[in-house]
């Protein structure tokens, strides 16, 4: 068969891979420039000093068995390492977050920088931007995946339409010197939901770089709020945690991620109808992480596979 995937975050990827493997034909496209999704690195300069911030996802666990496997071939590979100050189980990309999501894409054939807005039905087939599959599948967040799904499987779309996601500002920010607070990370203080480190993760360096993230709450409240007011109230609240003020910026932006952690947590795990050879995957199938999303792509690959 060929199979058309619509965002190749780490839950198309994983399912594109089931599917490679099982000797099926895989297309993706994604509408971002490079390799990531929410599991994205932002680079950046300051004085011809390179920056890069992982300002999605900041690190993620390994339990299930095949997710415990393709981390053991990660980071073999070099893509991934264990950040023991985030805990005992946890890991991260390397050099930068989205390292695994670009050697996922590097054995496939993804094309960046073409969102999907609708699937089209072909006799017996489906079509998209103009290219004939066998079989389509939706990988993307919830509230993107619903008006994919609803012209050709209402209930599908109805269930994306419930998984309702939660907001999350992230400010960004490198300084001249280190910070003096002898601190790696905190987790929820407040409105703050997670403020790290980002320049001693594995395989990070160069100039003292923090990525905060706003708690649910507070990204909602602020949901609407200027970049730049977002970044310096976040960096005000992290200086209070410190309990010192911080040294000079000389890198500050902020991104706002609209559709941060999913909602349906302990959904079906995966959405395929064998009639229409419709499927989708992602991490509101399941759960709000990484691996919950790598896991919906793998099941449904072998549930097409099959
Ligand atoms: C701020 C933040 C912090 C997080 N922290 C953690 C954490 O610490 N630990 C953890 O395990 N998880 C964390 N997560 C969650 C984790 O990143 C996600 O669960 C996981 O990356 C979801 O993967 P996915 O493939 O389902 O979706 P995504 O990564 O969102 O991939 C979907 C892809 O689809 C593309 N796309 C969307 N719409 C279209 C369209 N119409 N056409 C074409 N392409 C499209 C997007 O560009 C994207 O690349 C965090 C997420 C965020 C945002």
């Amino acid at each position: 068969m060929r199979v058309v995937i619509v965002g190749a975050g780490i839950a198309g990827l994983s399912c594109a891979d089931r599917l490679a493997e099982a000797g099926h034909a895989v297309a993706l496209f994604d509408k971002g420039r490079g390799p990531g999704g929410r599991m994205s690195t932002r680079r950046a300069e300051a004085g011809g000093r390179a920056l890069a911030f992982d300002h999605g996802a900041q690190y993620f666990t390994a339990r299930d068995p095949a997710f415990v496997a393709a981390v053991g071939e990660w980071e073999a590979a070099g893509v991934a390492a264990r950040w023991p100050a985030a805990g005992p189980d946890a890991w991260v990309g390397t050099p930068g977050m989205n390292a695994p999501v670009r050697a996922l894409a590097a054995a496939r054939a993804v094309a960046w920088g073409r969102r999907i807005d609708r699937l089209e039905r072909d006799g017996t087939g489906w079509r998209v931007d103009g290219e004939p599959f066998d079989a389509a599948v939706v990988a993307v967040p919830a509230e993107q995946a619903a008006p994919l799904l609803l012209p050709h499987h209402p209930a599908f779309a109805a269930l994306a339409a419930a998984a309702r996601s939660q907001p999350c500002w992230t400010a960004m920010a490198a300084f001249e010197r280190p910070l003096a607070a002898p601190v790696e990370l905190l987790r929820d203080r407040g409105a703050i939901g997670w403020a790290a480190r980002n320049s001693a993760k594995p395989e990070r360096g160069g100039p003292e770089a923090w990525v905060v993230q706003a708690s649910p709450a507070w990204s909602t409240e602020h949901l609407e709020d200027a970049a730049e007011a977002v970044t310096l109230a976040l960096l005000r609240l992290l200086a209070a945690e410190l309990g010192a003020p911080l040294p000079a910026p000389i890198h500050l932006s902020a991104h706002r991620w609209r559709f941060a952690r999913s909602g349906g947590a302990g959904g079906p795990g995966t959405l395929w109808d064998p009639a229409l050879r419709l499927g989708a995957c992602g991490d509101w199938l399941f759960a709000p992480r990484v691996e919950a999303a790598w896991l919906s792509g793998r099941r449904l690959g072998d549930r097409i596979a099959a």
